[in-house]
């Protein structure tokens, strides 16, 4: 337990915000592993900023458990925290520190216990999967989910993603599509409003219209009823437009999401906006400028996790989790993508997701030592 700690205060020392690299942390590890004789395959971003890192204790067979936890963390600006983001700040029976819950104690637990799992001769392999940049989209993932989905001979059996569930089983999450709208209209002195197409306005004729359908989808609801909210979500999150009170501005651009319940016919909410777009807004901006667009990009698509009842990683990690029953959650995980490649996966990991991207993040030491415990099982499973 006491080496999940230093493992988790070595780790948020690093200031892995996602726009920042997260080599040094990477190869921190790597050398840990190595130093236990255990060689990683460390896959690079495009830009060699980045990387994930795969390592396999353990024979090279198939049928193991990954242990996946994303190596980014959320910023800190314009936070007002207490104590040092960066730097584990114990009080009472909890640590604090950005990623402590989100999610580097899942990762710190498993290096913590990575000298007895290298130790006990396991049968079935355990391995390690420490992304990059999942908090900006689940965008670094991929390489290394293509990575596993090659190595037939050693192609892992289950995937555990250790997001803060408090350590119990989840089987479903919501996916998530986010996208940037930028709506390109005329400048023009702001006394002649019949002469320009104000970008501003328009946006938030959108912005409207995204609330409507976001209201349409809460009717619809959910036919399980195991979210919360029960409901496909819509959100606009920035905007940004304007340069000045008496210009008209050419140029607004918002970002929003949605967070689609699975199953569900969520590809409504772009076409809704998308019809809406084209039949309203842009032929009323084009008989005063042709010229004026309204362009919509995918920014990130996280894919939900879909429930499977009584798959083999829901199963076990109930069992090794010593939990009865399934949680669904509103966040989105790597999960989904892991699940997409053809690996059962459930999400159990320590902390709280209502801890995760606030200043003062923290974990209970509680959740660290009920992780610790289960990762022994864990291995004791792999040994067995
Ligand atoms: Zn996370």
């Amino acid at each position: 337990m006491s080496d999940a700690i230093a493992w988790l205060e070595r780790l948020v020392a690093f200031d892995t915000t996602s726009r920042n690299s997260n080599l040094a942390l990477i190869d921190d590890v790597a050398r840990f592993l190595r130093a236990h004789g255990i060689e990683p395959r460390i896959i690079k971003s495009e830009d060699g900023e980045k990387a994930n890192l795969f390592a396999t204790v353990g024979p090279a067979i198939p049928g193991g458990i990954v242990l996946s936890g994303h190596t980014d963390v959320v910023p800190v600006d314009g936070q007002p925290w207490d104590t040092d983001p960066f730097r584990v700040t114990r009080k009472g029976g909890r640590l604090y520190g950005r990623g402590t819950s989100d999610m580097k104690a899942f990762a710190a637990c498993a290096l913590a216990l990575l000298p007895q799992m290298a130790r006990r001769g396991l049968k079935r392999p355990i391995h390690l999967a420490f992304s990059y940049d999942e908090e900006v989209g689940c965008i670094g993932v991929g390489s290394m989910i293509r990575h596993m989905a090659e190595v037939g001979e050693s192609r892992p059996g289950i995937v555990i993603v250790g997001e803060p569930t408090d350590m119990t089983v989840v089987n479903a999450h919501k996916g998530i599509a986010s996208f940037v709208t930028t709506v390109t209209g005329l400048e023009a002195h702001s006394s002649q409003t019949h002469r320009g197409v104000n970008a501003v306005q328009v946006a938030a004729e959108l912005i409207g219209e995204l609330g409507r359908i976001g209201q349409e989808m809460q009717r619809r609801g959910d036919p399980h009823a195991r979210f919360d909210p029960p409901y496909t979500t819509v959100h606009v999150g920035t905007i940004q437009g304007g340069t000045a009170q008496n210009i008209i501005p050419r140029q607004c651009r918002f970002t929003w999401e949605y967070r689609a319940i699975p199953g569900t016919d969520a590809e409504d909410v772009r076409a809704m906006f998308d019809a809406y777009v084209r039949d309203k807004a842009l032929p009323r901006m084009r008989q005063v400028f042709p010229a004026a667009a309204i362009d919509t990009d995918l920014r990130a698509l996280a894919a939900p996790l879909v429930p499977e009842d009584g798959s083999p990683a829901e199963s076990l990690v109930l069992a090794l989790a010593r939990q009865n029953r399934t949680f669904a959650v509103a966040y989105g995980t790597e999960g989904g993508l892991f699940q997409e490649a053809g690996f059962p996966t459930v999400v159990c990991g320590p902390g709280n997701i209502k801890e995760a991207h606030q200043p003062n993040e923290f974990i209970e030491i509680a959740q660290v030592e009920a992780c610790t415990q289960f990762l022994e099982r864990v291995i004791d499973h792999c040994a067995a």
